[in-house]
């Protein structure tokens, strides 16, 4: 959601160099974008200005290299996900104060825009654009007004940090000013990380891959913290102004890891990668698994909370908890937090499930458990995030990035890893490590081209209908769930899960001749249910397709999956997700960048 890209540097092509790094973080998914260039006056003593240039749609190779930007050693750019106004050129950021002398670009909502933008109104500026970010353009440049021509680095720092103290919401924020040379960056609740390249080059972007090309040296700008970029840089507290020493951290990720290779898209690149990332999940330091189960088991209360798939795999977890170890955990949608917080006390232990360990909403969960004395524990993909930075115990997928909207290799390495901690909780380490390796080599022998085939003449049988639904019972319900999720997510035909025994309790009206009904069945105690289930969606002229170990009666159309005992849902979701990515592309969906979403999901 919404990338984020700025360059100070000797280099003079910083605009270009910032529109590459954009593209980079197109994954993330946007609707508009653009780009300032710190354009250095060639003529002596004229003043210097900043060049703006915003667009709505994609950014496209073509248009690209169309433009013309002005050379330049101090460049941003940004990628929106519209929050506050509709998408349109005007809306695009970056945004400009009255006389053009601070432009920002931001991440995020202002809460609080309302009120400040009357005020700022007031006092005479015009504001142009209907977004949040607007204002804060217009409250730098008013707490500038008393300096006319160049203005110091501490007067520029000084007036940001005052008008960032004036703002109420999560952000990441980058500020410009005509009449400095310096870069602002500004992080409270969105990522933002800085890049050190060689020379005194500095990057700033909300995800690595935006400038991995050029440095793996990083340092992570913390929640209430502010970097002043010039030839040299100075962190601070946002609140105090007190100055603060970060490390510096090199990022052992290589580029052709977030690059697609021979796939057409990421999307099938990822599926096909959980040939290797079940393994990759698992093989984890076995002293810290014991002591994230003994935090499980030893803890007054434990809830997983996590968003979207990572929602539904916490889900999952509650199965594999009660199954396995014979446990209760609870499981809570990250924007559902707020509501359960009362239950929490010292000795409960939240578990957060994140691919990018940014989401907004999960994070929110886990300060408010945090300030009701939870232990915090995480389960990301991306090293270094902010879920990974507040926990007390975190434990990392290792699933190499992500970067396709619909998560595939993120969701089965939670699920193995979840699983994975069910077993050691219940002191059975050595025997989820069997089955799970066993898992992973089934997943290896499936995954081939004529399994992809036999799914996509499923594919192309039903890529017109309007509706489908999917069906489990147990761990597979909340698979089921996950499973609509990806077809709606890429495919956009109208998908829902249910719980099979619910069926029955209403959405079995929506049954009617023909409509594609996918079971999800494991050779488990609830085969037999399932299956009956299925009978009475047939009976009523569903299309059964069934996803199971084993060719049963009911089906119509049948894609086998491996019979892997407890690590079922992990291989009865694959089958799904190339079902999903094939509709998409069949229906000329973009499957890695689906309309409306985004990757990171760093808005409330
Ligand atoms: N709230 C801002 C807007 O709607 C920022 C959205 C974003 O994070 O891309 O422009």
């Amino acid at each position: 959601m919404c990338g984020i890209i700025a360059y100070r540097g000797k280099r003079t092509n910083a605009g270009e160099l910032v529109l590459l790094g954009l593209k980079k973080l197109e994954y993330r998914g946007y609707d508009s974008w653009g780009v300032a260039v710190k354009e250095e006056s060639r003529v002596k003593n004229q003043e210097s200005r900043i060049f703006v240039c915003k667009k709505t749609g994609k950014i496209g190779e073509l248009e690209l290299k169309k433009l013309k930007l002005p050379a330049g050693q101090l460049a941003m750019a940004h990628s929106r996900w519209a929050t506050h106004g509709g998408v349109t050129q005007r809306n695009a950021h970056p945004h400009a104060s009255c006389q053009n002398r601070v432009v920002v670009i931001h991440n995020g909502i202002i809460e609080n825009y309302l009120p400040l933008k009357k005020k700022l109104m007031k006092k005479g500026h015009t504001f142009i654009s209907e977004t949040d970010t607007e204002v804060a353009a217009h409250l730098v440049e008013e707490n500038l007004k008393k300096y006319k021509g160049k203005v110091s680095r501490e007067v520029f720092q000084t007036a940001v940090r005052k008008a960032l103290n004036e703002l109420k919401g999560r952000y990441a924020f980058l500020f410009m000013c005509k009449d400095s040379d310096v870069l602002i960056a500004a992080r409270r609740g969105s990522p933002l990380i800085v890049g050190i390249g060689e020379d005194s080059e500095y990057f700033v972007a909300s995800d690595i891959p935006a400038f991995l090309e050029y440095t793996n040296r990083v340092m992570y700008l913390d929640d209430e913290e502010m970097i002043t970029i010039g030839d040299q840089h100075g962190f601070m507290n946002i609140q105090t102004g007190k100055p603060i020493e970060k490390r510096v951290i090199t990022i052992h990720l290589k580029a052709e890891e977030a690059e697609k290779g021979k796939f057409e898209h990421f999307m099938l690149k990822e599926i096909m990668e959980q040939k290797e990332t079940i393994h990759r999940a698992i093989n984890q330091d076995e002293k810290l698994l014991k002591k994230v189960a003994k935090a499980i088991t030893q803890a007054f209360g434990t809830y997983f909370v996590g968003c979207g798939t990572a929602g539904k795999v916490c889900m999952a977890a509650e199965y594999f908890f009660s199954n396995i170890a014979k446990m209760h955990v609870n499981s809570v949608f990250g924007s559902e937090f707020s509501s359960f917080q009362h239950f929490i006390k010292k000795g409960s232990l939240m578990i957060a499930i994140s691919q990018s360990g940014e989401t907004a909403d999960t994070l929110e969960a886990l300060e408010a458990g945090q300030k009701k004395g939870a232990r915090l524990l995480t389960i990301v993909n991306v090293e270094g995030s902010s879920m990974d930075r507040m926990a007390d115990l975190s434990v990392h997928l290792n699933a190499g990035p992500e970067k396709a909207v619909a998560s595939t290799k993120a969701t089965t390495a939670q699920l193995a890893l979840t699983l994975l901690l069910a077993y050691c909780a219940a002191g059975k380490l050595n025997e989820g490590r069997k089955v799970l390796v066993e898992a992973a080599s089934q997943i290896n022998d499936m995954l081939n081209p004529r399994y992809e085939e036999h799914i996509l003449k499923l594919a192309q049988q039903i890529k017109n209908v309007e509706s489908m639904y999917v069906i489990g019972r147990g761990v597979n319900y909340p698979m089921a769930l996950e499973a609509a999720i990806k077809l709606q997510e890429v495919s956009y035909i109208h998908a829902e899960g249910f719980a099979g025994g619910e069926l029955k309790h209403g959405p079995i009206a929506l049954i009617s001749k023909g409509t594609p009904c996918i079971v999800l069945v494991s050779n488990d105690d609830t085969r037999e249910d399932v299956l009956s289930n299925a009978m009475e969606i047939k009976a009523r002229g569903g299309f059964i397709i069934g996803v199971a170990p084993k060719r049963e009666e009911v089906f119509d159309y049948w894609i086998r999956v491996p019979d892997v005992g407890s690590a079922s849902p992990i291989v009865n979701i694959i089958p799904v997700q190339i079902l999903a990515y094939q509709l998409a592309v069949l229906r000329k969906n973009d499957p890695d960048m689906p309309r409306n979403l985004a990757k990171s999901v760093t808005v409330k």
